[in-house]
């Protein structure tokens, strides 16, 4: 249908981006489910067909009511987003006015202006991002490349179009990583030349995130550091972006040391195990452990310029202050209720944290209050309290807090026993 309006109204559409990539790749008997896909209009005859990505959106929005549309006006792009099929999931279709961009200099926002497909794939990322399929005709189903991106298909290179790529926009670094990982690519040897250039020419001092960066761009840096951080191939891509130094451009200071290595493999590894229907967001907790290497007043440089949740903000904040309490005070806990009464005013993030950040008595403490103590409960609840004739009050909680607490310290074992204890 989206090829059926562009064509009446003598526009051309294409396929491009990801979806083309990831239909090359794969395999020929393979059903692909497409779940993001973008569209690009281009072959106007008039000025006001700048908004052609829209107007074709919002025609299909009238063909299927069920979809939500969202207009992104500055950059004549519009989403078109089916909701979740429990199968098939979500679908989200981008249609854009086809676009060349221009930065007036480094780093700063794209201004679009409307111009041919050719143009509009130069601005990607790399050319195995900057192919086309053509859906309307003549030539339906052509594939567009005009950079070689079919070529470095074959070859797994990552290679970007120009460079000038990562001096234009540092989420590219981050992505290129993500891909070369994800992908099992290598990032070509010019290219990796130019993430290194573009590092060292220090032309991103000026948006790093200690100082004060574009608000878009650190929306897409921190997109990228999600991205990357929660995939599965965390480790390698991590590892991939230290080689490249490519965590400089996030602080000066940040640097993957041996000793930072080992507390981000540990917390994953706690949070598999603590937390294997991820409650918690891991990939912010692999963040903040990052971030937590610098010291405090970096720390919530980084974090609030790059937007973080405001509770990941103030554990940050607060890291140094809830470390050193916990520390101080667990080497004079000696009943387990008292580590449990101690342990169980922080949240499990900040647990972990401090854990993997702790030696090893400490560590082992908290790491069996997160698996062992901090799940005890006591052997009556609100409910059996009534039952023994109690009415409910404040002091309900109280007794099973003592409960608890004898519970902990096995001064009562059997629920006869908690019956015994209430009524004494
Ligand atoms: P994924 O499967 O990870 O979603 P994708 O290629 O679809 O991969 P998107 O982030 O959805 O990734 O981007 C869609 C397309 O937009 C890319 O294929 C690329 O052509 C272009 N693109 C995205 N980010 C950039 C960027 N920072 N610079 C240039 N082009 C970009």
């Amino acid at each position: 249908n989206a090829a059926k309006e562009a064509q009446q109204r003598g526009w051309h559409l294409y396929l491009v981006g990801g979806a083309v990539r990831d239909l090359l790749l794969a395999p020929g008997n393979q059903t692909l489910l497409l779940q993001d896909i973008d569209l690009v209009v281009d072959g106007f005859h008039r000025a006001a067909d700048v908004g052609a990505g829209v107007e074709l959106a919002s025609k299909l929005r009238e063909i299927y009511p069920q979809v939500r549309l969202s207009v992104h006006g500055e950059f004549q792009t519009a989403a078109l987003i089916w909701h979740k099929d429990p199968e098939l999931g979500s679908l989200m279709i981008d249609i854009a006015t086809a676009r060349t961009e221009f930065y007036p200099y480094p780093a700063a926002n794209p201004q679009v202006e409307a111009s041919s497909i050719r143009q509009d794939l130069y601005r990607r990322d790399f050319t195995i991002n900057a192919l086309a399929v053509r859906l309307t005709s003549p030539k339906e189903g052509e594939l567009l490349d005009f950079f070689g991106g079919v070529e470095d298909l074959r070859s797994h290179q990552i290679k970007v179009l120009h460079a000038n790529s990562f001096i234009e926009d540092p989420t590219r670094i981050y992505r290129a990583v993500r891909f070369a990982v994800r992908l099992g690519f290598k990032i070509e040897p010019l290219t990796e030349e130019y993430i290194r250039y573009a590092i060292e020419s220090g032309v991103y001092e000026k948006l790093r995130l200690e100082n004060h960066p574009a608000p878009a761009l650190t929306t897409r840096l921190r997109a990228e550091l999600n991205y990357i951080l929660e995939a599965s191939y965390w480790k390698p891509a991590l590892q991939l972006l230290s080689h490249l130094g490519a965590l400089r451009p996030l602080h000066s200071q940040l640097v993957l040391t041996g000793e930072l290595w080992w507390e981000i493999r540990c917390v994953s590894r706690w949070l598999r195990y603590l937390d294997p229907d991820h409650h918690v967001s891991h990939w912010l907790i692999r963040l903040e452990i990052l971030i937590a290497s610098l010291k405090t007043e970096e720390r919530i440089k980084i974090a609030s310029n790059l937007q973080l949740p405001k509770d990941s903000i103030e554990r940050l904040e607060n890291l140094d202050s809830m470390e050193k309490t916990i520390k101080s005070a667990l080497p004079n806990c000696q009943k387990v209720s008292e580590f449990v009464l101690l342990l169980r005013q922080y949240k499990i993030q900040i647990l972990i944290i401090v854990g993997v950040r702790s030696d090893k008595s400490i560590r082992h403490i908290i790491w069996q209050y997160l698996t062992q103590w901090s799940k005890t409960q006591a052997l009556l609840n609100g409910n059996d309290l009534k039952a023994m004739g109690y009415k409910p009050s404040p002091k309900f909680k109280e007794i099973l807090d003592q409960l608890l607490i004898a519970t902990l310290d096995q001064k009562i074992e059997t629920k006869q026993e908690a019956v015994d204890f209430v009524k004494t």
